[in-house]
């Protein structure tokens, strides 16, 4: 062989084995350049087990790197969803307090309110999250409130009043939020609504006002009465004159002692179960025992039971005594001559029993109407004390029969007559 041919078979040699080599190289990069594509996707379609073995591809450092991300992100994930659920679970407790619960951040601006806060302030949601305090909500106390716990990071309580969207008086509770390393951010205000606490407590007040009065006047006059006695000595005509007066103000005293237990009694919610009983016998038992006052009054009653038996679940006493306040009305207010008809209907449909004491006596002016049941309201004093009224029997028909989840309800002209109707839920077939 020629030396020149022999350089140039070389040549072609190296050049081959160049060309082979530069080729493999090639196509091991695309490879890889496609690994690595197949291994961005696995990781972002979270399928961990491809991410895995792809990644083993490149080589046991790799490897562990890839499996050191994938834990990280789980863990990272699962954070976050715990946080996400911890968030959920306090917006639900939250949102189940009565108390409203506002937050603002070190802006004023408001971060959070309750559904209590929504309901409180008559709020939306979308309309005031972000908004000044003072401008989604105008009430100076609370604004006050607020910016103190964000100037000087101080708590207070306070009561108040908010008039808008409707008068309220509630009480305050404001303090500053620090963040968990100890930087001021914001403030919380919890507020309780006081409204309807604060008006029992008037009602309550204003009952004891009024009893003490009604206790004071028949005590009054028995005194007087007594001394007037004591100081006309042995005057036999003093002694027919003034005892009659304070035996019928002991009676009136003894009748109001004994309402005001009934009342307070039939306040109580019931604590023994109650028993199905049947009505129409205590219907009748009422009737029985005023048949005398009706005579006297000379008002006849009417008494039209329609052959059904009702039945309810209550006390039969307290029962009987809806029925004897109700018809003791009737003959009280209405003038001699009068009539009152008595009826106890059962009604399956809407599954209640059905007493109706209507009479066509003096009546009762329209505007009087809704106070009837009001402890002491009586539309003309001095005639419901000649009836020998206390004011308080109407209050205890109503709490007997709320206590019984009826219903009581009146329907009255003034100079034409008086309708009650109450409605008592029947008692479960087969319990009694
Ligand atoms: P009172 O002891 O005064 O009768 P109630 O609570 O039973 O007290 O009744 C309250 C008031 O309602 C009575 O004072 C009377 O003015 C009015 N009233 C009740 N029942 C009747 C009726 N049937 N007809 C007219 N007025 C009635």
């Amino acid at each position: 062989m020629r030396l020149g041919n022999m350089n140039s078979w070389l040549g072609w040699a190296v050049a081959m084995v160049f060309g082979v080599l530069l080729a493999a190289a090639a196509l091991g990069k695309t490879r890889r350049d496609r690994w690595r594509a197949d291994l961005a996707s696995a990781y972002a379609a979270r399928n961990d087990a491809a991410v895995a073995a792809l990644a083993s591809r490149f080589g046991r450092e790799e490897e562990r790197l890839w499996r050191r991300l994938l834990t990280a992100r789980g863990a990272t994930e699962e954070a976050a969803l715990e946080e996400t659920r911890a968030r959920r679970d306090l917006e639900d407790v939250l949102a189940s307090l009565q108390d409203a619960v506002l937050v603002v951040d070190g802006e004023a601006r408001l971060r959070f309110l309750n559904t209590a806060a929504l309901r409180l302030f008559g709020l939306r949601i979308e309309d005031v999250l972000g908004a000044n305090l003072i401008e989604a909500l105008p009430s100076f106390g609370l604004d006050n409130a607020m910016r103190a716990a964000l100037r000087d990071g101080q708590s207070s309580e306070d009561e108040l009043q908010l008039y808008s969207p409707r008068l309220r008086q509630v009480f305050l509770r404001v303090a500053p939020v620090f963040s968990g390393a100890g930087a001021r951010t914001g403030a919380v205000a919890i507020v309780q609504d006081l409204t309807e606490l604060r008006r029992l407590e008037r009602v309550r007040r204003d009952f004891v006002a009024n009893a003490s009065h009604e206790l004071r006047t028949p005590i009054a006059t028995i005194r007087a009465l007594a001394e007037t006695l004591e100081a006309a000595g042995q005057d036999e005509g003093a002694q027919e004159r003034f005892l009659p007066p304070i035996i019928t103000e002991a009676e009136r005293l003894s009748r109001l002692v004994s309402d005001l237990l009934d009342l307070a009694r039939a306040e109580d919610a019931p604590t023994s179960p109650f028993a199905p009983i049947p009505l129409r016998p205590l219907v009748a038992s009422a009737i029985e025992r005023l048949r005398d006052k009706a005579a006297r009054n000379s008002v006849s009653i009417e008494w039209m039971p329609d052959g059904a038996e009702p039945h309810v679940e209550g006390d039969a006493a307290a029962l009987e005594q809806v029925a004897f306040n109700l018809l003791d009305n009737a003959l009280s207010y209405t003038p001699p001559g009068g009539r009152v008809n008595i009826a106890l209907r059962e009604d399956g449909a809407s599954e209640a029993a059905t007493l109706e004491v209507a009479d066509n006596g003096i009546g009762i002016p329209e505007d009087d109407l809704p106070r009837v049941f009001e402890r002491f309201y009586r539309v003309d004093k001095a005639r419901s004390r000649a009836e020998g009224g206390t004011g308080l029997g109407l209050a205890i028909v109503k709490h007997i029969v709320e206590n019984h989840r009826g219903h009581v309800e009146v329907e009255s002209r003034a100079g034409e007559g008086t309708t009650f109707r109450v409605q008592l839920p029947l008692a479960q077939r087969g319990s009694s």
